[in-house]
């Protein structure tokens, strides 16, 4: 989905799908449409809810490395990658990109920990958003607003859109 990360560059790295106990909150968020699709594929998956929003999240509970020291996504093959071609959570379909609330604002910032995205150009990732990708991730948030994340400090911010 984005033009300016390509397969391989994701294939060789996928920290994405990788959490420590700090950045655990970053696990994608999974409405419930997209649930009944995954389990209707995926029955060994498990969710737990997130808050009362009526989303979920993976249950990452079994899915913690002790010599690592980190969670792995359980919809991650260590071989082959993402199990979830097209039901891939919104979240991971834009990732480093992440929609997060700011006092009365809808932000889109880009995750550092992405090693190709972050050391982009700012005009190149600029570009990109402007090109059609803000207003799907907006439209996504204004539809979804489960998967709007609080304003984390330290994420560059990129586009603001103030609430009409
Ligand atoms: S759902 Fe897929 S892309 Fe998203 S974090 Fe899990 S393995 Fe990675």
């Amino acid at each position: 989905m984005l033009k300016n990360l390509t397969k391989d560059e994701c294939a060789q790295c996928r920290l994405c799908c990788i959490f420590d106990k700090y950045d655990v909150w970053e696990t994608p968020v999974i409405t419930d449409e997209l649930k009944g699709r995954i389990e209707a594929e995926h029955s060994e998956l498990r969710f737990v809810s997130k808050g009362d929003s009526g989303a979920y999240i993976f249950n990452m509970e079994d899915t913690w490395d002790e010599k690592e020291e980190l969670y792995f996504c359980p919809a991650l093959d260590r071989q082959k990658g993402c199990i979830l071609g097209e039901n891939k959570p919104f979240d991971c379909k834009v990732w480093p990109y992440r929609i997060m609330r700011l006092g009365g604002a809808l932000v889109i910032s880009i995750a550092s920990i992405c090693p190709v995205m972050y050391k982009k150009p700012l005009d190149t990732l600029i570009e990109e958003l402007e090109s059609g990708l803000a207003d799907r991730i907006f439209g996504e948030a204004e539809k979804h607003p489960q998967i709007v994340k609080p304003y984390e400090q330290g994420y560059p911010i990129l586009m603001v859109r103030e609430k009409e």
